[in-house]
């Protein structure tokens, strides 16, 4: 295929703007997506009482440590992992075969929080695209729970917050999504041993690496249960907390030369992956994204997916209550410890849920990321150069090219470029940051992608 090129002035890019449709590029700044007629009734589906029975029931199960008992039908890690996987297969029942279901099973050997070799389970269900099976999200929350001694495989551990809220979000995704053809393909996984080390996903994503899946984006739900810190504090029931790296954990040494040279610490794929999240946020709900991996000493799941360079964010709620918090369930001068269902708010849940729905549906629906983009600079001149591979998604429509000041956080500018695969634009490459997206026929756009050098 011959590359395809255009040049763009910024008068060009007026004139482009001013004949589009309202809702396509702007001349100037970019605004919210607003939700189409399926995503709406996606939204409408998520059910906060379907939500509260699944972190009851997973509650009840008395511990899901990871050392607990496999085979024991009502207390357990072994009686969670079938109860989900039992829950998962009724919803696949209902996808005409789209949606499958496995048991991801593979014995940890004797590690750090982990004593004797152990099996580890992860449930997970994959919804397989319509259109480009082979471009991946992926979703999960952690089954698994813990007591104050994190070695403690007997103690109650309801771990209703964390992370029963997480898995009830991916349930209720499998759930409204089974019936629906997104796209790309959705995976929804409940994994376990995250408390010990993030064991599961750290499995999970390496089988994923070892296939050579093409995963574009990849969130963890972890701590979601409530927007009320039950410390006094004003509840803040709107808002979900978004950590997106921007240096990215798998950076190379020639890459960290680059931006030490030039910049680009905040245009990791997380922290576009984090642009496009907020883009795409569904009315009533407020996602602050926050630029860190994680909080302070604190993981989750989505570190297992960056350490192999996917792009990866974790969900929380606003404010955290430590007393709920791997703490053994317990009364101390008149205050209630422990992770118990009572703390939670399913109707913050389901806010949390839509969130996740509104971003994998919009990343299913759209184009991939485009690969291979790279910024001239083989000549020293005032304009700027991009290329980048072209896209194979049957409806395709074409590409736009966002720019802002290296100062500003997000995207200020955009320009549609057509369906090209090389642009020349004139502004200096020096002066401003610039991204790529993709565009299909109905106006979905893709996370951008920053240019390497070439
Ligand atoms: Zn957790």
């Amino acid at each position: 295929m011959s590359t395809r090129r255009t040049v763009l002035s910024l008068s060009a890019a007026a004139a482009v703007a001013a004949t589009a449709a309202p809702g396509a590029a702007q001349a100037s700044g970019t605004r919210p997506r607003k939700p189409d007629a399926q995503l709406r009734a996606i939204l409408k589906e998520i059910d906060p009482k379907r939500i509260e029975a699944t972190v009851r029931r997973l509650a009840a199960f008395g511990t899901r440590h990871t050392l607990s008992s496999q085979t024991d039908p009502a207390r357990g890690i072994g009686a969670a992992r079938d109860w989900i996987f039992e829950q998962l297969q009724g919803y696949a029942a209902r996808s005409a075969g789209r949606m499958t279901v496995e048991l991801q099973s593979f014995v940890q050997p004797v590690s750090p929080r982990i004593p004797a070799p152990t099996t580890i389970t992860n449930v997970i269900a994959t919804l397989r695209g319509s259109r480009t099976p082979e471009r991946i999200y992926v979703v999960t929350g952690h089954y698994d729970s813990r007591a104050s001694d994190v070695m403690d495989a007997v103690s109650d551990a309801p771990g209703a917050d964390d992370d029963a809220s997480g898995v009830a979000v991916i349930m209720e995704l499998a759930r409204v999504l089974a019936t629906r053809e997104p796209e790309a393909t959705l995976v929804f996984a409940a994994v376990a041993g995250e408390e010990q080390g993030l064991y599961g996903s750290d499995h999970m994503a390496q089988v994923l690496k070892d296939a050579g899946a093409d995963v574009q984006g990849m969130f963890s739900n972890d701590i979601v249960g409530t927007g009320d810190a039950h410390d006094g504090t004003r509840p803040d029931n709107r808002t979900v907390r978004l950590f997106v790296e921007g240096v990215p954990t798998s950076e190379t040494p020639a890459q960290a030369n680059t931006r030490r040279s030039v910049g680009g610490e905040n245009d990791g794929p997380s922290r576009q992956l984090g642009r496009f999240v907020k883009d795409v946020e569904p009315e009533g709900a407020d996602v602050r994204v926050v630029w860190r991996r994680d909080r302070y000493r604190r993981g989750s799941d989505h570190i297992s997916f960056l350490l192999r360079g996917y792009p990866a964010g974790r969900f929380t709620e606003p404010r955290e209550n430590f007393a709920h918090e791997h703490q053994d369930v317990r009364v101390e001068d008149g205050v209630q410890y422990g992770d118990l269902v009572e703390f939670c708010d399913f109707g913050y849940i389901a806010r949390v849920a839509r969130v996740n729905a509104a971003t994998l549906w919009s990343l299913a629906q759209a184009p991939g990321t485009p690969r291979g983009v790279v910024i001239d600079t083989t000549r020293l001149t005032n304009e700027t150069t991009l290329r980048w591979q072209p896209g194979t998604e049957p409806d395709l429509a074409g590409y736009e090219v966002v720019w802002r000041e290296t100062t500003a956080p997000d995207w200020q500018h955009v320009v549609r470029a057509g369906n090209v695969s090389e642009v020349t634009i004139d502004l200096s490459k020096d002066n401003v940051f610039f991204g790529v997206r993709a565009v299909d026929t109905d106006g979905n756009r893709s996370p951008a992608a920053a240019p390497q050098p070439s």
